[in-house]
């Protein structure tokens, strides 16, 4: 299986031939006369994108996502590479549950499926779980998180960061004061969420544990991974942590960096969310923390849902949004086009970055002679209007419905196959 990528610019700005052969870039003039050729002319090549936050929802909520719908959705977005969360029916808690969903990727996926391991046994926040079972295990877990909950016991978390050190894991936190904001809160605490009579969900219940975390993983002397960074006084903390040498990172979504808290106005539980949509003021502090650094990377937090479970009042419907599909859409948005984030800027935090954090090493890789091939062709200037209806997904939960926004993957390639190609595309042999 071979193919040739006639004049892509890479986010350098570049143009060159890109010569694909068993997988890996080789060099064009070794290209044969009648390879396949893809005419990439007046396109970007960037490398496959990796995302730290995936909820792909197989083993046990096949109604709203398998692991084939999920990885479809992602290449459709331009990814090569997801890091599947541990919230599924089982848990990911053991190196055989781990290595189930890895076999499950490497049968259906359209791309790279990484097992995120949870720490604490079936996501209880009571006991740890097998972390060094699941790092020594075929998957070779490096990432842990109880995502969808907040690990709240400070012992067990240093417990946690301390024992993941030893293999250069990461702890994953989703940072949510259980007592600030419980398991009700849905609302960004404010004027709206007075008005509307919606529990509400302040800031504070996020910055005071990840004040906490920083400073337990200084304890530890280990890796702390920051989900969904979503208001102002995160970003300054993480700011100070970093000043500091604490080994800290933090992910943003797509939904953080572009919808406001206003949309749940009209109470559609689309726009429900965990942690919730924020003010333009916290808006504004993402954006220009994933600009200078202090954010690294951006994550989806996918989070399909079937109707069924959207279909209640506000309160009471499953909070969560999908993102695979217009992740890098949104980011070119509110980042390039303003002009905060070059697109070299764009492939640290949605390529190298995440694929660092995850410590993967055949993915998140330069697009050079002898790298994985991994790509994806984009178009700079496509835009469309978002149709839920023609999503990979299997849910429908996709908050950018009927809003114009950049449409930009044409091609995705992972490990030299092609695992997306747009409807307008040509390609001749
Ligand atoms: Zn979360």
């Amino acid at each position: 299986m071979s193919l040739l990528i006639t004049g892509a610019k890479t986010a350098d700005g570049t143009t060159r031939d890109l010569f694909i052969a068993n997988g890996v870039f080789r060099d064009p003039a070794d290209a044969p006369g009648n390879v396949e050729r893809i005419d990439a002319d007046g396109l970007l090549a960037l490398p496959g994108l990796v995302d730290l936050h995936t909820h792909l929802r197989e083993p046990g909520f096949e109604d709203a996502e398998t692991i084939g719908s999920g990885t479809e959705a992602a290449a459709r977005g331009g990814y090569t590479c997801v890091h599947a969360m541990a919230n599924t029916e089982p848990v990911t808690d053991t190196a055989e549950a781990a290595d189930y969903v890895a076999a499950l990727g490497a049968r259906d996926g359209f791309a790279q499926v990484v097992p995120i391991g949870a720490v604490t046994k079936n996501l209880e926040g009571v006991e740890l779980a097998e972390l060094g079972m699941m790092a020594r295990s075929k998957a070779n877990v490096r990432v842990f998180s109880d995502d969808g909950r907040c690990v709240t016991d400070s012992l067990l978390m240093r417990r946690a960061l301390s024992y993941v050190a030893a293999f250069n894991g990461v702890i994953a936190q989703h940072s949510q004061d259980p007592r600030l904001a419980g398991p009700g809160a849905c609302c960004h605490e404010s004027e709206i969420s007075g008005r509307l009579g919606l529990p509400g969900w302040p800031t504070q219940a996020e910055s005071v544990i990840i004040a906490r975390d920083v400073q337990l993983a200084e304890l530890a002397n280990s890796r702390l991974h920051v989900c969904h960074v979503s208001s102002a006084e995160s970003v300054d903390i993480i700011r100070w942590a970093k000043k500091r040498g604490i080994q800290v990172t933090a992910e943003a979504t797509p939904h953080h960096l572009y919808l406001g808290t206003e949309l749940v106005e009209n109470y559609d539980t689309t726009f429900k969310v965990n942690p919730p949509l924020r003010t333009s003021e916290h808006i504004e502090a993402v954006r220009e923390a994933l600009a200078d650094g202090t954010i690294d990377a951006v994550a989806t937090d996918h989070a399909p849902h079937t109707p069924q479970d959207k279909d209640h009042p506000f309160d009471v419907a499953l909070p969560g949004m999908l993102g695979l599909e217009q992740s890098l859409a949104v980011v070119i948005e509110t980042m390039v086009k303003p002009g905060r984030l070059t697109w070299e800027g764009l492939v640290e935090r949605m390529s190298y970055i995440p694929a660092r954090i995850g410590q993967l090493t055949n993915q998140g890789r330069p697009i050079a002679i002898g790298e994985p091939a991994n790509v994806v062709l984009v178009d700079p200037n496509a835009t469309a209007v978002v149709d839920r209806g023609a999503s990979k997904s299997r849910s429908r939960n996709n908050p950018y419905h009927g809003r114009t926004l950049p449409d930009p993957v044409i091609t995705t390639i992972w490990a030299g196959r092609v695992t997306y190609s747009s409807p307008a595309t040509s390609s001749s042999s």
